[in-house]
Formats: C-alpha cells, sequence, structure tokens
C-alpha cells in the first residue's frame, strides 16, 4: 500500500481525515501544528498525541521529507543553493536570499520545465515532473530547519512553470500564507509565470494577494517568440489583456521581468516597444542581466550599457530597476537553477 502524502492536505482537509480515524478536531490541529509550525518529520516526535494514534499515522501517512543532497554558499552575497532530493530520487533546488527587512526562499514548482525558454538552464531536458504541494512546503521548511532562520518572503522563480501545475501551486500558496502554519502574508509573496494566459486568468479569480512576475523577454510579438517558444501559443497582446486583467481582479500590479540580452533586445527600438508596453500600464519593470548558462551562449550586455538602457527607460517615465543578481557564482540566480542527477553532479 503506497502511504498518503500527509504534509500535503490543508488544514481543512486534515481535521476532516483525522476526525474519519474517529478523533476529535482538535488532534487534526494538534498533528497540523507539528507539521506545519513546528517542523517535526516524524511521527514519534508528536509527543502529546497518543502512542497508538502515531502508530495508526504511520502506518497509512508518510511525511515525505527532502534530504538535503548538497548546499552552496555564495561568496559575494548573503546567499545559498540547496540541492534536495525527493522521495522518487530526483532532484530540485531552491536558495535562500538574505535581504534587510527579511530572507526569502525561491521556491521551485517542477522537476525539469517543459516551456523551453531559449536563454534558462532550467529547460534544458525538459519536464520531468510536477512537485506536490508538499514537495514545494517542503523547501522551505528544511531550509528554516538547516538555517534556523525564519523565511519571511517566498517567491516561487525556481526551476518549473508554476501555472503549468496550477493545482498544486495555488494549494501551495494557501498553505504558505495560513497562519495555523508558515503563515506568510500573501503579500510577501511573488509568483513568476512565462505567460500561459489562461492560467493568468484563472489565478485572477482565486480571491489572491500575491504579486505576479510576469517573464516578457521581448519589447514585441516577433521578439519575445525568438526567445519563448510559448510565445507562438500566445500573442503577446493576449498576455498584455490578462496581466491587466489581474491587476483589475486583485489590485496587485504586475511585475514585468525582462532579461537583458546583448544583441538580442537591448537596442533602441526595444526601448521603445518597452515604452509603449509600460506606459499606459504603469507596472514595474525589473531588468536582469543575462545570467550565463553555458549551454546557452547568450552574452550579458554588462553594467554600463544595463545602466544606459535603464536611463533611457527612466526617461520615458517607466518605473524600472535593475535586479541586483544574487548567487551567480553559485548558479543560484536567476535562469540558472537546473536539474541534476542523483549523483549531484551537473547534467550535461
Ligand atoms: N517559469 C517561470 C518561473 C521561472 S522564474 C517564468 O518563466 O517566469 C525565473 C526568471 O528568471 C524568469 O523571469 C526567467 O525568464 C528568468 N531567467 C531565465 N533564464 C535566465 C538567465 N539566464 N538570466 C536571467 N534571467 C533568466
Amino acid at each position: 500500500m503506497t502511504k498518503k502524502d500527509i504534509v500535503s492536505y490543508d488544514h481543512e482537509e486534515l481535521i476532516q481525515e483525522i476526525k474519519d480515524l474517529g478523533e476529535r478536531d482538535y488532534r487534526g490541529k494538534q498533528i497540523y501544528a507539528w507539521l506545519h509550525k513546528r517542523g517535526a518529520r516524524s511521527f514519534a516526535e508528536m509527543t502529546d498525541i497518543s502512542k497508538s494514534l502515531r502508530d495508526r499515522l504511520e502506518e497509512e501517512y508518510e511525511i515525505a521529507a527532502l534530504d538535503m543532497a548538497a548546499r552552496q554558499i555564495s561568496k559575494t552575497d548573503p546567499t545559498e543553493k540547496f540541492l534536495f532530493g525527493l522521495s522518487d530520487g530526483n532532484q530540485v533546488e531552491s536558495v535562500l536570499m538574505r535581504h534587510p527587512y527579511g530572507s526569502s526562499v525561491c521556491v521551485s514548482s517542477q522537476v525539469g520545465c517543459r516551456m523551453g525558454c531559449r536563454f534558462c538552464a532550467s529547460a534544458i531536458g525538459g519536464l520531468v515532473r510536477d512537485l506536490t504541494v508538499s514537495e514545494m512546503l517542503g523547501q522551505v521548511y528544511q531550509i528554516q530547519k538547516i538555517t534556523g532562520e525564519r523565511v519571511s518572503h517566498i517567491v516561487v522563480m525556481g526551476t518549473g512553470e508554476p501555472l503549468d501545475n496550477y493545482d498544486n501551486f495555488v494549494k501551495f500558496i494557501h498553505m504558505a500564507s495560513d497562519k495555523h502554519g508558515l503563515n506568510i502574508s500573501q503579500r510577501n509573496i511573488t509568483a513568476s509565470t512565462c505567460g500561459i494566459v489562461p492560467g493568468i486568468r484563472r489565478l485572477a479569480e482565486e480571491g489572491l494577494q500575491i504579486t505576479l512576475a510576469l517573464s516578457l523577454h521581448g519589447s514585441s510579438q516577433e521578439k519575445r517568440k525568438s526567445l519563448m517558444p510559448v510565445a507562438a501559443r500566445y500573442d503577446l497582446e493576449e498576455v498584455l489583456e490578462a496581466c491587466d486583467y489581474y491587476f483589475e481582479k486583485t489590485g496587485r500590479r504586475v511585475t514585468f521581468e525582462y532579461s537583458l540580452i546583448a544583441g538580442a533586445n537591448d537596442s533602441d527600438e526595444d526601448v521603445k516597444g518597452l515604452t509603449a508596453i509600460l506606459k499606459p500600464r504603469k507596472f514595474h519593470l525589473n531588468l536582469i542581466p543575462v545570467n550565463p548558462v553555458k549551454e546557452r551562449g547568450f552574452q550579458n550586455p554588462g553594467s554600463k550599457k544595463a545602466q544606459e538602457f535603464e536611463n533611457k527607460l527612466e526617461k520615458n517615465g517607466i518605473n524600472v530597476t535593475i535586479r541586483r543578481e544574487r548567487g551567480a557564482d553559485i548558479d543560484g540566480a536567476c535562469g540558472q537553477l537546473r536539474r541534476r542527477y542523483a549523483s549531484g553532479k551537473e547534467e550535461k
């Protein structure tokens, strides 16, 4: 019999589940707190639960834990990257970034990714599988446990496309922000998408307060299509309308992300295109000078060029910043997370 993944049950579901075993409501609440607040990784730790119930839980449920396979600490900034082993032998990476306002974890949503963006390491090798809710939560729980530090922010910007794993992703957001668990404010959670239009529209209806980030990367439909295969499915115009809809429904401004690539999307024509997109929207634009991915060969335009690009946009009245890169020396920066084989070696 395969055991049920107890960490993926939300508060209500767990209470019901434990009730179905003939227990009272508060038992479910206690167990939920052990799993999601107190970081228990075994039923044996749940000392205020009777031995007979613990044995019963042990038989039917598992607390799927993520094993830390590697930990890399950046020498240039207070950033660490973790490689976690999953119960089926797959692995995912997560990044911890410390800021003056708190610490954020960059969570992966899938093993691999099928979106195929040309500049991104996560796309190499395609999609292996979706992550479960407990595997997404587990990345944050384990990092808190390993470092002994409290995580205050989450960015779903690791490997994978969250809107391609929609149900698990949304449940993860609910559980990470639930006061019975991690209790991270939804306003401190950002999720990034490559632009899956039906997913953005559906997300707009969920009543969440998270920030949506859109990976834009092209200043026109043609340019975007040359960098991101997903743009062939969803036209830029449609994507922008979906972002407007997200803003309309949630009152949360969308952030646009733009990886600056030398000779590909850093010309004056791109400044013009971006201005036309952003001016009427007043959304924020985040420039990310492209990070090196050895198989990809795209060139970073350099900080001077990036600065000029930013200045030109600013002059046009665009709300723009250059994202300070973190963890590039440990391949922990945007677009550098990738699948690895169980040996821990980089996938070739
Ligand atoms: N699938 C989602 C989540 C990934 S978030 C998405 O596409 O948005 C990671 C961010 O880093 C995305 O904006 C992605 O486009 C960007 N990125 C990917 N490769 C990069 C690279 N080599 N340099 C800089 N940013 C990159």
